[in-house]
């Protein structure tokens, strides 16, 4: 659903986008209003209000953002959801200070909406719990709702939300980053099951946040917890040192038997006379190429996906993040004279964490 999202720009440097998702929202809140006072003024200025609303969580991401560009981390782009907005970063710094200082500067960029406002001299609304009231009152004072509960509801230890995260980075400077982790993300736990019990009392949202809570804090526990385990090995601890490759002249039938026969699911694929490698075959082109060109179609014919090269001497834990962020699924893995001895893929080293965590339990 990527080709949906509306890129609006860049500020500095970092591409905004809105997924698609988040005009259905836009179109809810114009039908709700207009159908409720048959007045688009007053539908306008509803939908006036949330990409008011939405500007702030921009600002917000961006302060995450830029606090993480001041220790060399990227973002490679803020996107609108209709719960929010997310900066995904290329990696959560392990120094705790440094996470604590980008979790933390999000809800500050809210904290300084709030003190602006304030000082314009706008007033909470009056009617808080009452959202038909709500509308009546003017758009700062809206605003500024809106700006004090992000900040209050950030600062909840609901990890991975912000405060989690300030939570996580305050443990580990007493812990280790793993431990920190395991009770950041049980809290977060408990935090969305208390999320939706409030939730099942009228609030939708809040069930949806507690969703992405709930998921968000078990991957990243887990995450963690492959990292702390791979910690020790290194690329050729976990390759594949018999496997199938293909070349370019040969058919899908031949690829499809090989799919069948083993265990693989990416196969390398060279260059018939040269020996010289072209890409990766993966599992999901095989089969949309075999319905699209037969069994008769020729491997060059299939897109392939670029095929990486490391040496196997390297931590696997930096290639592993490596291959995650660039995408790759596979790669040619060398000694230290640039010989082929093997292949890493994705699914060989998630077979290898199984093995290393089956170990750890053991040790245990
Ligand atoms: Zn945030």
């Amino acid at each position: 659903m990527r080709n949906w999202n509306l890129r609006l720009g860049r500020v500095a440097g970092i591409p905004i986008e809105i997924h698609w998702t988040f005009w259905l929202l836009l179109m809810f809140v114009f039908v709700g209003d207009f159908s409720e006072n048959g007045d688009a003024n007053a539908a306008f200025s509803g939908v006036f209000t949330v990409v008011a609303i939405f500007t702030c969580v921009v600002l917000h991401e961006l302060g995450h953002a830029l606090a993480a560009r001041r220790f060399g981390v990227k973002t490679r782009d803020i996107t609108l959801y209709p719960i929010g907005g997310v900066a995904r970063l290329e990696r959560i710094p392990e120094n705790p200070v440094q996470e604590l200082v980008i979790a933390i500067a999000g809800p500050l960029v809210n904290i300084v909406i709030v003190a602006v406002l304030l000082a314009m001299g706008t007033v909470l609304p009056e009617h808080i719990e009452d959202p038909s009231a709500l509308v009546k009152s003017s758009i700062l004072s809206r605003l500024l709702l809106v700006n004090t509960s992000l900040v209050i509801f950030n600062l909840l230890p609901a990890f991975p939300m912000d405060g989690g995260r300030i939570f996580r980075a305050f443990l580990a400077l007493f812990m280790d980053y793993a431990q920190a982790t395991r009770i950041a993300a049980s809290v977060g736990q408990l935090m969305a099951i208390i999320f939706v019990f409030v939730g099942l009392s009228g609030n939708t949202m809040l069930l949806f946040i507690a969703f992405f809570v709930w998921l968000g804090a078990s991957s990243e526990a887990t995450s963690v917890e492959q990292r702390v385990l791979l910690k020790s090995s290194l690329v050729r601890d976990a390759m594949l040192i018999n496997y199938e490759t293909v070349s370019d002249q040969s058919t899908i039938e031949s690829v499809i038997q090989l799919l069948l026969k083993g265990s693989q699911s990416e196969f390398p694929v060279y260059q018939a006379l040269t020996g010289e490698p072209l890409g990766v075959l993966s599992r999901n082109t095989i089969l949309s190429s075999l319905a699209e060109k037969g069994p008769g179609g020729l491997v060059r014919d299939c897109p392939l996906d670029k095929l990486g090269r490391e040496r196997g001497s390297r931590p696997l834990v930096a290639v592993s993040q490596q291959m995650r962020e660039n995408g790759q699924t596979c790669l040619e893995v060398t000694d230290d004279s640039g010989q082929i001895i093997g292949l890493l893929t994705q699914d060989n080293l998630a077979e290898f964490i199984m093995v290393q965590s089956a170990l750890k339990y053991r040790e245990t």
